[in-house]
C-alpha cells in the first residue's frame, strides 16, 4: 500500500491542489497530519477537500485554537491574527469537522500526530533528543509528525519518526509545497516538492487583510 502523507496545509488551496495533483494515481490513500487551517486564505475549501475525499486527519494546534480549545496567547501576533480571521470565515460544518478531529490516529503499520505523542497538538520535534520521549510512547515502529514545517527523519532503536514538511507554508528555505509518498511494502518514504501559484495565494491574503509577514514568507519558504 502506498500512502500520500501531507501536513500543515494552512488554508493554502493552491498548494493543496498542486500536491493532490502530484499524488494522483501514485498512492492508495492520503493521510493528513493536521493544521488544515490557519495562516492561509482558504480554510473552508481545504477542509471541504479533506472531508469529500475522506482523507483521515489529526488536529493541529491551529485547529485547537480556531475551535477555542487552545488560548491565542500561545501564538505569536501574526499567527493569532490569522486564527481570529479563520474563526470569522470558517463555516459551521467545517468548524464541527475540525472539532471532531482526533489528536492521534493509528493506521495499519504507522501512527500519525501533529506535534508529538507527549503533547499531540503543540510540541515541536526538531531533533533526536527532543524526540526520545515520543519514541518511548510509540506503539508501532513508524510515526509521522508535522508542526515544524521542516522535513525531518529520525531513527532510534529500529523506530522512525518522519516529518514530510509543510504543504501550505514551508519553512526550510524551499517555497515549494512538500509531501511524502510512503510505501509500506518497501518501507521507503520519498520526500517530494511541487511548485504552485504562490502569487495567487498572496493576492487572496492581501485582499483578506492577513498579516504582511505571512504573505511574504510564502515566497521564500521561511
Ligand atoms: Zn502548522
Amino acid at each position: 500500500m502506498r500512502y500520500g502523507i501531507v501536513a500543515d496545509i494552512h488554508g493554502n488551496l493552491e498548494a493543496l491542489e498542486a500536491v493532490l495533483h502530484g499524488l494522483e494515481g501514485k498512492v492508495d490513500q492520503i493521510v493528513c497530519l493536521g493544521d488544515i487551517v490557519g495562516y492561509g486564505p482558504n480554510p473552508n475549501e481545504c477542509c471541504e477537500i479533506l472531508r469529500k475525499q475522506n482523507i483521515p486527519s489529526v488536529a493541529g494546534n491551529h485547529e485547537k485554537a480556531t475551535t477555542g480549545e487552545l488560548e491565542l496567547t500561545r501564538f505569536n501576533k501574526n499567527a493569532a491574527a490569522a486564527i481570529l480571521w479563520t474563526q470569522k470565515v470558517l463555516l459551521p460544518e467545517n468548524l464541527q469537522y475540525i472539532k471532531d478531529l482526533p489528536l492521534t490516529l493509528d493506521l495499519p503499520g504507522f501512527e500519525i500526530v501533529h506535534g508529538s505523542l507527549v503533547n499531540p497538538a503543540e510540541e515541536y520535534l526538531t531533533n533526536l533528543s527532543e524526540a526520545l520521549p515520543t519514541f518511548e510512547l510509540m506503539k508501532k515502529t513508524l510515526l509521522f509528525v508535522g508542526h515544524t514545517h521542516r522535513p525531518l527523519n529520525l531513527e532510534q532503536e529500529g523506530k522512525k519518526i518522519i516529518n514530510p514538511g509543510s504543504v501550505g507554508q514551508p519553512r526550510d528555505g524551499d517555497p515549494r509545497a512538500a509531501f511524502i509518498i510512503y510505501d509500506d511494502k518497501t518501507g521507503e518514504a520519498q520526500l517530494l516538492r511541487v511548485n504552485y501559484d504562490i502569487e495567487a495565494v498572496q493576492n487572496k491574503m492581501k485582499a483578506a487583510d492577513l498579516p504582511q509577514f505571512l504573505i511574504e514568507r510564502l515566497s521564500v519558504g521561511r
